[in-house]
């Protein structure tokens, strides 16, 4: 059921089993999991039914990107441009494009500081598995024979020692996707019994139970006419992004102090995508210039979204022997009677605590403090990503496929990196409170009752589009609760 907030009697408090805060994919994907196991459950969504400029400026902010020598660059709208405050999320900008994280991605790895998931892809596989069914695409199988007679074959080169093939595939779940399904998606949970949506309804405080210490277990809430309303469950699950998430426990309870067992941790390990990705010259001067015919590179070329696509990326053997970063390289749409393709490069950054979040002396219509992000690019992160490239292209050389042209240039990054949407690391899940924010079941360490789900949780980012594994995650969590 939708409800408008404004609607609602300020007097009464609304009761669920579960509350959520933020009814973006993952908000919704746990309201549907916990409902359709009978459990009620309230999301609170800050934006309505469609996109409002006065609440997309609840989401402005300052974003300043540092390079690796000093650079800074300030990227104005960068907070507001790449999230959506809408019912849905920022599920309604997307273009669905889903993918996996790699197996190497959970592992620690003695040359990526702070990397180590506390579980391994094999313990995740289930999960990404329904995650796919959620999103409605085939399930990923990295053990499928290759069929050399179908023409979007995967290359294989040289047993995989530089260069393997990262698969995407595309959901019709997207607000952006051609056959948008999107709104059937988020209509279907909104109808389910059980499930309760209040629109306009921006989440402004934590509040513990006052029998309880150090169990959240409301919340106060903000509806569009300026009244309060309250709302008590047995649990509460921030799913409000993954940037907003962290500014929600920064803002912290009644007493106005951060929440959690170790505050100095929120906001901390920001990390978007180490993207090196063309966006403001023409022609382009990254580009793979072909050896082979076009028709050997169909799954990385053709970019119909009703078919599978492929990146070259980093084999594990390489990362390991080289001691670099997941990276890939993506052939963009090219000018179908030239043997040049464009292309762009992608690594992973590395966790880096000074890489953060934090709250801003200016605060939005609702009184909270603004989020001021400074997006760190370390020396570690530019020269991962350049070596990894100078590889791929030898191998791509080599194997007779193609000529790599490209500048790599550390003062791009900064000008280019933009491009990346992704924002992750910002509530970390660690086993130690003293190393992450929320525990390996997506509890916030030293707080009961109080959960965070999305990329604010992913310790490492690898270098696929991360939706996916929100919504495996999120499905790891409605487990879960549904078992506690
Ligand atoms: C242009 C663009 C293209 C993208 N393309 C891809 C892609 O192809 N593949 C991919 O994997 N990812 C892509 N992404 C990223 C993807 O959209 C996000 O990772 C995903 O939608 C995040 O889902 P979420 O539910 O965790 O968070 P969100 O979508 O951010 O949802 C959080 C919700 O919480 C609400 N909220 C926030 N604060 C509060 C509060 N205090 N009280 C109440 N509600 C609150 C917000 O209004 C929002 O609806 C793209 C992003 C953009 C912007």
């Amino acid at each position: 059921m939708l409800r408008e907030t404004a609607e609602m009697p300020a007097a009464d408090v609304l009761t669920a089993d579960t509350l959520i805060v933020g009814g973006g994919l993952a908000g919704l994907t746990l309201a549907r999991e916990l409902a359709q196991a009978g459990q009620q459950v309230a999301i609170f969504e800050s934006g309505g039914t469609t996109i409002e400029p006065a609440l997309e400026a609840l989401n402005d902010g300052v974003t300043r990107l540092h390079g690796p020598d000093g650079q800074q660059r300030n990227l104005g709208a960068y907070l507001r441009e790449s999230r959506c405050r809408c019912l849905g999320g920022s599920g309604n900008l997307w273009g669905g494009k889903c993918a996996e994280l790699d197996p190497i991605d959970f592992e620690h790895r003695r040359w990526i500081n702070h990397s180590g998931w506390p579980f391994s892809y094999e313990d995740f596989k289930p999960y990404l598995d329904r995650a796919c069914f959620v999103m409605e695409i085939p399930v990923f199988n990295r053990q499928a024979a290759i069929d050399p007679d179908d023409p979007r074959a995967p290359l294989s080169i040289n047993t995989e020692r530089v260069i393997t093939t990262g698969l995407r595939r595309y959901s019709a779940i997207a607000g952006k996707a051609p056959q948008n399904h999107f709104a059937r998606f988020v209509r279907d949970i909104a109808h389910l019994p059980g499930v309760t949506i209040c629109l306009h309804a921006t989440v402004v405080e934590l509040l513990s139970d006052p029998d309880k210490a150090g169990t959240i277990t409301s919340l106060r809430i903000k509806a569009s006419d300026g009244q309060f309303i309250t709302a008590r469950g047995q649990r509460v699950v921030l799913a409000a992004g993954g940037l907003e998430n962290a500014r929600i426990l920064l803002t912290g309870g009644r007493n106005g102090r951060p929440l959690g067992s170790n505050p100095d941790l929120i906001g901390r390990y920001f990390m978007g995508h180490v993207m090196y990705r063309q966006t403001t010259e023409s022609p382009p001067t990254n580009t793979l210039e072909l050896d082979i015919s076009a028709e050997h590179l169909r799954l990385y070329l053709d970019k119909d979204p009703t078919q599978p696509q492929g990146t070259l990326q980093l084999a594990r053997r390489a990362q390991k022997r080289y001691r670099l970063p997941n990276t890939s390289i993506t052939l963009e749409p090219r000018d179908a009677t030239s043997p040049s393709v464009p292309v762009f490069f992608m690594s992973e950054q590395q966790p880096n605590p000074e890489s953060c979040v934090t709250l801003d002396e200016n605060c939005d219509a609702n009184g909270i403090r603004r989020l001021c992000l400074d997006w760190r690019f370390t020396a570690a992160d530019f020269a991962g990503m350049a070596q990894a490239v100078e590889l791929m292209g030898a191998e791509l050389e080599d194997a007779g496929i193609g000529r790599l042209n490209c500048t790599i240039d550390q003062q791009r990054l900064v000008t280019w990196a933009d491009s990346a949407r992704h924002h992750m690391g910002t509530t970390r899940m660690h086993e130690q409170p003293s190393q992450g924010v929320v525990d390996v079941n997506c509890r916030v360490h030293g707080q009961e009752g109080l959960y965070v789900v999305g990329t604010s949780v992913f310790p490492t980012g690898g270098i696929s589009n991360p939706t996916l594994s929100i919504i495996a995650l999120t499905l790891r969590l409605a487990d879960h609760i549904l078992v506690r």
